[in-house]
């Protein structure tokens, strides 16, 4: 048997270029000039947070680039207690329905379970992901 495995086989994984494969699409959503970069439909005016979407994912009607707001209210949330990659426990995520736009999922500025509907705002990102904090004066914990 080979000592690497699934050399000279076809395989469904992409392991990306950073172990010498093809490049992946990253899928998360790009923060430009304080707004979040997405497409709306042109039909239906369903919005996504991810630009070069080729079709709405609704009604397969044409989309145009659009430009999303940086706060919302929290649809979710949670505190992760395990290591995911470079990250190290406890760290929050929580989905916002952004005020204009679609959901997004945002790394929290600190660890917390915040009440539903709590407003945060986008500040930036941390290796790509979206950092948000928390704007309408409540408590975190
Ligand atoms: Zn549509």
């Amino acid at each position: 048997m080979s000592a690497e495995l699934g050399v000279g086989r076809a395989t469904k994984r992409r392991p990306g270029a950073a172990v010498g494969g093809l490049p992946v699409a990253d899928s998360r959503p790009v923060l430009d000039d304080g707004t979040v970069l997405g497409v709306r439909c042109t039909a239906c005016r369903y919005p996504v947070a991810q630009v070069g979407v080729p079709w709405c994912p609704v009604c397969y009607g044409s989309v145009e680039l659009a430009r999303f707001a940086t706060s919302g209210d929290v649809w979710s949330s949670t505190v992760v207690e395990i290591p995911v990659g470079d990250r190290r426990p406890p760290f929050g995520l929580a989905y916002v329905n952004l005020d204009d736009g679609p959901r997004v999922l945002v790394h929290l500025d600190e660890p917390a379970v915040l009440p539903l509907g709590a407003r945060l705002r986008i500040t930036g990102t941390d290796a790509g992901d979206l950092t948000a904090a928390r704007i309408d004066g409540g408590s975190s914990r």
